[in-house]
């Protein structure tokens, strides 16, 4: 193992005890219980041996944002740790949902009427049961994935009842040159309206304010694993 990669494994393990220690403070400040706030390490871009170190501290949630990068490290990870949960938090096509329900335990990123239903339809047929999250555009980005928020509400009802999704909750990108609070706030009651209890919102640089609005899952990357060397939606 080179000394570069060395350092790279010692550097993540730093990152991630600061931002559990970040996470417990914001935790404090807002009057909320550590425990209800769960961390997804993103581990995008970095190979199985950039994860190991991170795995050896504890952590066990990660996200991943593509179906064909997860399969390359994360069965060979399964073998070597116990009680892996991994997110898929980028855009789905539905030609890969066979794949996803194979491979993640939980998918964060439904936003169309298509991809749940063929979600839905590979659950059955793998027999896995794969939570879900339903992403909202909270800034109505045309380039983002998402569904408009007016729909929010609707959809989840239909993933439930047409579709029989286990839907947890709300997952949102807040637009990158504005202020999160608005679009976290709106997410918040979003899940008031569709009666989610989870929300998974805040990345590197904006995780402690998700957590005052009330996040209960924030994805983590950078802050733990370093600058990614090429960029991923
Ligand atoms: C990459 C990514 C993250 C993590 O971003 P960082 O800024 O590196 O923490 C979170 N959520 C999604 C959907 C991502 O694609």
């Amino acid at each position: 193992m080179s000394d570069a990669v060395n350092e790279t494994q010692s550097n993540a393990a730093m990152g991630l005890k600061a931002v559990q220690r970040k996470i417990a403070e914001a935790a404090i400040e807002s009057g909320r219980k550590v425990e209800d706030i769960t961390l997804v390490a993103v581990s995008k871009t970095f190979d199985a041996d950039a994860i190991r170190p991170i795995l050896d501290l504890g952590q066990r949630i990660f996200g991943e944002n593509r179906v064909q990068e997860a399969k390359m490290k994360w069965p060979g990870l399964r073998q070597d740790y116990s009680d892996i949960e991994l997110h898929l938090i980028g855009p789905l096509q539905s030609n890969k949902a066979a794949e996803a329900i194979a491979l993640f335990d939980v998918i964060e990123s439904i936003d169309r009427e298509k991809i749940a239903a063929a979600l839905a339809q590979e659950m059955t047929r793998q027999q896995r049961n794969v939570r879900c999250y339903v992403q909202v555009n909270t800034g109505l980005e045309p380039q983002k994935a998402g569904i408009a928020p007016q729909d929010a509400v609707d959809f989840v009802k239909r993933c439930q009842t047409v579709h029989g999704l286990n839907v947890e909750g709300f997952m949102c990108i807040p637009p990158v040159d504005e202020n999160p609070g608005p679009h976290f706030a709106l997410l918040e009651k979003l899940g008031q309206e569709a009666d989610l209890e989870k929300l998974s919102m805040g990345m590197s640089g904006d995780f402690e304010t998700a957590i005052a609005f009330g996040a209960t899952h924030v994805r983590v990357g950078s802050a733990i694993f370093g600058h990614r060397d090429y960029p991923v939606a």
